[in-house]
């Protein structure tokens, strides 16, 4: 496999790293997570742009200057080297070496690029009964503590959540806040349809997903702070990400869903869209092969 690494495809082999990575002793890193998908004008990566100007907050949030437009020529390259027609893009940039001291100004800068075969992460269970939920024990990231945005060191909040759901024998964890609000998942945004009404949980201790955003220019449903007992009391959940896609919930803790008939549709809506067969997929899929 050839990994993009500060502008070269290089073997994944020979791809080195210090030990001493400010990044892997502290999480000092951003990174995202974009799909790119099979489309009449070959493989196109969706929303492009707008993953990597959420990259680009975060890197500003850690002080670390980066090139987007170099970021945007090395996902092209990591999926064209990689051949696949469909693939998940994880470019990735971190503090290397320079020190280890808390301060990070005048350390090194690596950025790098990795295009790989993909599934939804939540599985089969997710596509064919849905997604078995916890109501998880760990409390998000404040935003007050750590801004929503795909810091590195953020996601062994989610990595410890998960662990919990999963050895209780469900396959996601829900978050919620001290009083009572729906946060969102691991790596997914949460929505629940009520009387036909789809309505996207809003909290500020979420990540801003762009799945969610798409989903909501989509439909025009509504956004609002929802309670943990109104999602109990829903017709259907569903959480959008772009691994996950849009996937059913089948159950939260003791509640089950079984008909998700408006999720369906929506599914359905999503892959037309990704695959750049719906108006609305225009401006939002950057093929790798530009007509000439
Ligand atoms: N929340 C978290 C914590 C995530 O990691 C993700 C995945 N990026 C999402 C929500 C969904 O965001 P997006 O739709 O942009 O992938």
């Amino acid at each position: 496999m050839q990994i993009w690494l500060d502008g070269c495809l290089v073997a994944a082999k020979d791809a080195s790293i210090s030990p001493l990575a400010h990044g892997l002793h502290y999480g000092t890193g951003v990174f995202e997570g974009i799909r790119a998908y099979r489309s009449a004008k070959g493989p196109a990566i969706f929303r492009l742009s707008d993953h990597l100007d959420r990259l680009g907050r975060g890197a500003e949030a850690l002080g670390m200057a980066v090139d987007l437009e170099d970021l945007h020529r090395g996902c092209l390259e990591a999926l064209q080297a990689s051949g696949l027609e469909e693939a998940y893009l994880r470019p990735l940039v971190f503090y290397e070496t320079g020190g280890l001291g808390l301060d990070v100004a005048g350390l090194k800068v690596r950025q790098m690029v990795a295009a790989l075969p993909w599934r939804n992460h939540l599985g089969d269970a997710g596509e064919q009964r849905g997604v078995r939920l916890r109501t998880s024990p760990y409390r998000r990231n404040s935003a007050a503590a750590l801004p929503p945005l795909k810091l590195c060191g953020g996601y062994v909040n989610s990595v410890l959540a998960k662990l919990e759901a999963t050895h209780a024998g469900f396959d996601e964890a829900l978050f919620t806040d001290a009083a009572g609000n729906v946060v969102e998942c691991t790596g997914e945004n949460v929505f629940l349809v009520k009387k036909g009404r789809i309505t996207a949980v809003q909290h500020g201790d979420a990540l801003p997903g762009i799945t969610r955003e798409t989903i909501l220019a989509l439909t025009g449903a509504e956004s609002r702070t929802v309670a943990l007992d109104e999602l109990k009391a829903a017709d259907e959940v569903f959480l959008t990400g772009t691994s996950a896609e849009v996937t059913a919930v089948g159950a939260r803790d003791e509640r089950s869903w079984t008909l998700n008939p408006v999720t369906r549709e929506l599914q359905a809506l999503y892959q037309r869209v990704v695959h750049g067969e719906a108006e609305a997929s225009r401006g939002w899929l950057t093929p790798l092969q530009v007509s000439v």
